[in-house]
């Protein structure tokens, strides 16, 4: 299947120079939600995976049925101030600016095998915060796995010794 139909061009979205990848017209279709989920569970399927892990929210959206069909669980990593247990947390570049991303303290045990889901590889920075989170917690990183990246960032480049899967390249 050609994934890259269902993905609807944004220009000037959300600021004017940014052409959005828009995955909603993905997800709204059953069969193209349901082809993108069972290729990251084939990816996945021999790591032994324990955990998916996913960044809000989008990470959300490819995570859960991919952990559901794996039989395993999903911890979510959220913005600061959005868990309400104990959290580790770790601070991220943004183009201006910073962001915190936070887990559960005990949303990992040491040793547990995850894969990483999102939806987008853009400059790598929100995939490299998730990355030290499940490390930090002992978490191994087994696979990481996006719809799409945007080749022109060099995203992948802070991803080197990982094993990685994407979908989709633009
Ligand atoms: P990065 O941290 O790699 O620069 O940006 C990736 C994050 O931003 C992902 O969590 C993703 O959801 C979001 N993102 C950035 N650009 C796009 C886009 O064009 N489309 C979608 N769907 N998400 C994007």
């Amino acid at each position: 299947m050609d994934l890259k139909q269902y993905v609807t061009i944004v220009q000037d979205w959300p600021k004017p120079g940014v052409i959005f990848k828009d995955i909603t017209t993905l997800m709204d279709n059953g069969g193209a939600y349901k082809y993108a989920t069972d290729q990251i569970v084939e990816y996945a399927r021999d790591k032994q995976i324990d955990l998916v892990v996913g960044p809000e929210a989008r990470g959300f959206i490819i995570g859960c049925p991919v952990a559901y069909s794996l039989e395993v669980g999903f911890a979510p990593v959220r913005k600061e101030g959005k868990l309400p247990r104990e959290t580790i947390k770790v601070e991220y570049g943004l183009e201006y600016g910073t962001d915190v991303l936070t887990i559960h303290k005990d949303a990992i045990k040491p040793g547990q095998r995850v894969l990483i889901t999102d939806d987008l590889l853009a400059t790598g920075g929100t995939i490299e915060a998730t990355i030290k989170l499940v490390e930090e917690l002992g978490g191994i990183v087994a696979g990481i796995a996006f719809l799409i990246e945007l080749t022109d960032l060099d995203g992948k480049d802070k991803l080197d010794g990982y094993d990685v899967l994407t979908l989709m390249s633009f």
